[in-house]
């Protein structure tokens, strides 16, 4: 939405942001849900069941279609191709040799060069135009057409159809949107989007005093599916835990989103609801996904682009290593995504083994996060899922790990009485045997830690960059 239009929402009353909130949702049902869409979808499922093979030949034409695109109408990459004497009969010969040619284009770049990267093809209408907030600065922008937005949906609807869930099937999403004012202190903290029998809550609302209105709005929804990031479905599901509250509905899945999913968060979410939470990864600048299925593993959708792992420095990631992904993706062809290094890092297997689903694509272990939220330092190298040194501990409400600099950790909380200098020194020893002894750690202790951008909380995050 552009400046005015978000004003003249943000000031409305209720029921008028309801009926503008409902208005934007059958606009865009028309655009991702048009007929090809249910080709994409067909297509998709079928690929989910393909031998490897089969799979990988499928991915090879659309990495060539991709590329002589790229080649011949997107002025960011046709100067790149060029630069290195690449030519089209290169591409179809060994479109992967091409690829590794290519520049690995940065998040600064694919910002300020976004009108560049745009594909020029005449076919390609532009049909919607998405925002990426970041940390920091201007959103940057995505051009989306017909093809892409399709193609998006009907990966969704796939990752849907695998664990059971249907279109239409009635769904809670939690949303960092500010839907509602963020002044308001009572309910209804939430707004009903009849198209998509979704209804959006708003994470900025909940504080201890509102949960009750939250809990009582979800036993009389009782939604199918629900999504959200996964420190709001914590809160929820700790109050529902401690209280020992009854829900009177269960869920077929929860999904999680856009932020790391910790082991202690999924256990908490799956006791509260007594239903299986599902992590999965994709980027609103389009990035191919990344999805777990019933038995879950987390399979990366080759079929949907191409992931490279790669280490700190920029070498090829081994078995068991956390790795950093640079993406080319199928599912932009407006705004392409080539060799986009899209600052996001999961754990590598140390093998991979046959997954009792049946989809033979690859799969992660873990996914760790935004590479600034994994922690680094000289002895150990990448360092992520910080929540296993959070074990044995007490009394901890709320913790913030930053690493400010390579020998400089603080770590900001929030406590209740149960915390002793016991428990702080043996966190400090926690800490320690994953980042190494060489590493400064400061506690401090606070009363509030604030959300970071998009109402998400950075439990983890390092505020410098590695040099290598
Ligand atoms: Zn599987």
């Amino acid at each position: 939405m552009g400046n005015i239009k978000d004003k003249v929402y943000r000031f409305s009353p209720l029921f008028i942001k309801t009926v503008l909130l409902n208005l934007v949702a059958l606009k865009n049902n028309k655009n991702r849900f048009s007929k090809p869409y249910y080709g994409y979808l067909e297509e998709y499922q079928a690929l989910w069941k393909l031998e490897r093979i089969d799979i990988l030949e499928y991915q090879s034409k659309m990495l060539i279609k991709l590329l002589k695109e790229c080649y011949e109408y997107v002025p960011y990459y046709k100067k790149d191709f060029l630069n290195k004497n690449i030519s089209l009969d290169d591409i179809d010969n060994d479109p992967y040799m091409v690829l590794s040619k290519l520049n690995i284009l940065g998040k600064q770049d694919r910002k300020r060069k976004a009108e560049e990267l745009v594909n020029n093809h005449p076919n390609r209408k532009v049909s919607e135009i998405g925002f990426t907030s970041g940390t920091s600065g201007a959103p940057t922008k995505t051009y989306l057409d017909e093809e892409s937005t399709n193609r998006s949906f009907a990966l969704w609807t796939r990752f849907h159809k695998n664990i059971d869930i249907k279109r239409g099937d009635k769904n809670i999403r939690f949303s960092g949107r500010l839907i509602v004012n963020p002044e308001r202190t009572k309910p209804p903290f939430w707004m009903y989007n009849i198209v998509e029998k979704q209804l959006f809550m708003s994470t900025y609302h909940l504080r201890k005093e509102n949960i009750k209105d939250y809990i009582k709005k979800l036993n009389k929804f009782k939604p199918i599916l629900i999504d959200g990031y996964p420190s709001a479905l914590y809160i929820i599901a700790q109050q529902i835990n401690s209280n020992s509250i009854k829900l009177n509905f269960t869920p077929k899945a929860l999904v999680v989103t856009a932020e790391t999913l910790y082991d202690y968060q999924r256990e908490e979410i799956e006791n509260a609801f007594n239903c299986k939470v599902y992590n999965q990864y994709a980027s609103s600048e389009g990035s191919p996904p990344i999805t777990e299925c019933q038995f879950g593993r987390l399979h990366v959708n080759e079929d949907s682009g191409v992931f490279e792992f790669l280490n700190s420095k920029n070498e090829k990631a081994k078995p068991g290593e956390i790795a950093k992904m640079v993406v080319t993706s199928f599912r932009n062809w407006k705004t392409p995504l080539v060799r986009y290094d899209i600052e996001d890092t999961v754990l590598l297997p140390e093998i991979q083994q046959t997954c009792e689903c049946g989809c033979k694509m690859f799969y992660v272990d873990k996914i760790i996060g935004r590479e600034d939220d994994v922690l680094w330092t000289e002895e150990k190298g990448y360092v992520g899922r910080m929540d296993t040194a959070y074990k044995g501990l007490n009394g901890i409400i709320k913790s913030q790990l930053v690493q400010k600099s390579k020998n400089l950790l603080i770590v900001n909380q929030i406590i209740d009485e149960n915390y002793s200098t016991k428990m702080n020194q043996l966190f400090i020893n926690n800490l320690k045997d994953r980042l190494g002894r060489n590493i400064e750690i400061r506690i401090n202790i606070v009363k509030d830690i604030p959300l970071g951008a998009n109402g998400k909380f950075d439990a983890v995050k390092r505020e410098f960059k590695i040099d290598n």
